[in-house]
């Protein structure tokens, strides 16, 4: 596999085609709304964001993208799909945050600027590629050492089909129908062991819980069974 084949084209279109959707709070991508400001919660508890270049793999229209500027992080967010990067470019502008969008991917530019990043996100992407395996190497060889790497996927599981598929797609339609493909959720163990692989050392995994009662969303230390974070350090050389 060369390494600009790592794409579902069909993932890029889908996504795209929603762009002009991205920001509004109540629309397709609510959810990454409302989860947002734990995700950076997360990041800051194992990173410090300020004056720090963060690259953000998968970055859609810029949702985490500016929350990481708005922390203080020089972001630089990565994409394939032009819509989308379009329409991250128009609503930073209105931000006046300090984030900037390409199109390229996470192996490209790892093969371009090795080590160029103090730390990478890359949350709620590497279930629609076809091999997150080389997603995690490029971002592991974006950081340089010392730098935080952090992921955010869906479990792969009985409970995970039932809340993040039937529950999200289909009963709360909190996200369209079609978004995910359980087969491609991704088990803990194996972004554990494909991190490990590419030299990183596990700092922490946190879940993403939904009450449907209160209809919120929380972090849990204990419940990583359906969406979940990771944190995980490039050593020090
Ligand atoms: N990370 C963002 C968006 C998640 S949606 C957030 O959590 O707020 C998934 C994103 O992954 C979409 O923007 C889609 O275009 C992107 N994507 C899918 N395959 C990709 C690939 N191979 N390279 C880069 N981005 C990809």
């Amino acid at each position: 596999m060369t390494l600009t084949e790592n794409v579902h084209e069909h993932e890029i279109r889908k996504f795209g085609a929603l762009a002009e959707r991205w920001w509004d709070p109540a629309g397709e991508f609510k959810t990454l709304h409302a989860v947002n400001p734990l995700r950076l919660q997360f990041i800051r508890s194992h990173a410090d964001l300020a004056g720090r270049r963060v690259v953000d793999v998968g970055c859609g229209g810029g949702i985490l993208s500016e929350g990481l500027a708005r922390a203080g992080a020089e972001a630089l967010g990565i994409d394939l799909a032009e819509e989308l990067l379009e329409a991250a470019e128009r609503h930073g502008l209105q931000s006046e945050l300090n984030v900037r969008y390409r199109r390229i991917s996470a192996e490209s530019l790892a093969e371009e600027q090795p080590g160029a990043f103090d730390h990478a996100t890359c949350m709620e992407m590497l279930e629609h590629v076809p091999d997150p395996a080389s997603v995690v190497r490029a971002c592991a060889r974006l950081v340089k050492p010392g730098g935080r790497v952090f992921f955010s996927t869906l479990n792969r599981n009985l409970k995970a089909y039932l809340l993040a598929i039937l529950g999200a797609e289909y009963l709360l339609k909190m996200i369209p129908k079609g978004t995910h493909d359980f087969s491609a959720f991704i088990r803990p163990s194996e972004l554990g062991r494909w991190a490990r692989e590419a030299g990183l050392s596990l700092l922490g995994m946190e879940g993403i819980v939904y009450n449907p009662i209160t209809q919120q969303f929380s972090l849990s230390r204990r419940d990583i069974d359906v969406n979940y974070l990771a944190a995980f350090g490039r050593p020090e050389e």
